[in-house]
């Protein structure tokens, strides 16, 4: 039998299991340590707690996250997936934007491919300068309609018809496979 446990759930007495992996023990009670994986083998009265490895992103990673936010030069970034694998941690990285370009290079709501160019102590910096990264989906900023590409890398609104001269990445994906992405969430 395999359960997911949350940090510091009970897991079993030592009476009942000898304990293996990452644990504590308080008052003849094994207890986890972190969000773990606990596996009991009834009989040989075994119990195996794993710790979830959580992510982590170093430097020159590949980054796909949501802008969520803007405040002066700095665009945060939700991270969702780290060199094309889902990443299951929250963590928000930061592009300095008024670096990048003249105009904003992606608006509230833009998924975004973005390196890592330095990660303190988890506070992620991200560039979206080289060729490869870049906005890969996004909505107007006007109407929120679905934009797609336009002459010479610019985004143009289906709805509403304004264009967003964004930061584009090659793989910018048109709405429908946006729907898909949203679904996932
Ligand atoms: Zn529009």
């Amino acid at each position: 039998m395999e359960e997911l446990k949350a940090p510091g759930s009970h897991v079993a007495t030592i009476e009942e299991f000898e304990p293996r992996g990452d644990y504590l023990i308080r008052d003849g009670e094994i207890i986890t340590t972190t969000l773990s994986r606990v596996s009991y083998d009834r009989r040989e009265k075994v119990v195996t707690i794993t710790p979830l490895r959580r992510g982590s992103i170093k430097i020159g990673d590949v980054v796909m996250g949501k802008v969520v936010h803007v405040q002066g030069p700095f665009a945060f970034v939700d991270i969702y997936f780290v060199n094309g694998e889902r990443f299951h941690s929250e963590m928000t990285g930061m592009v300095y934007i008024s670096a990048e370009r003249g105009s904003a290079p992606f608006n509230v709501g833009s998924m975004v491919r973005a390196k890592v160019i330095l990660n303190n102590a988890g506070h992620l910096m991200l560039s979206i300068s080289d060729d490869d990264l870049g906005v890969v989906e996004a909505y107007c900023s006007y109407c929120g309609g679905p934009l797609t590409r336009s002459y010479r890398g610019a985004l143009r609104c289906q709805w509403c018809g304004k264009v967003h001269r964004f930061k584009v990445a090659p793989g910018f994906r048109p709405r429908r496979i946006m729907q898909e992405r949203v679904t996932l969430e």
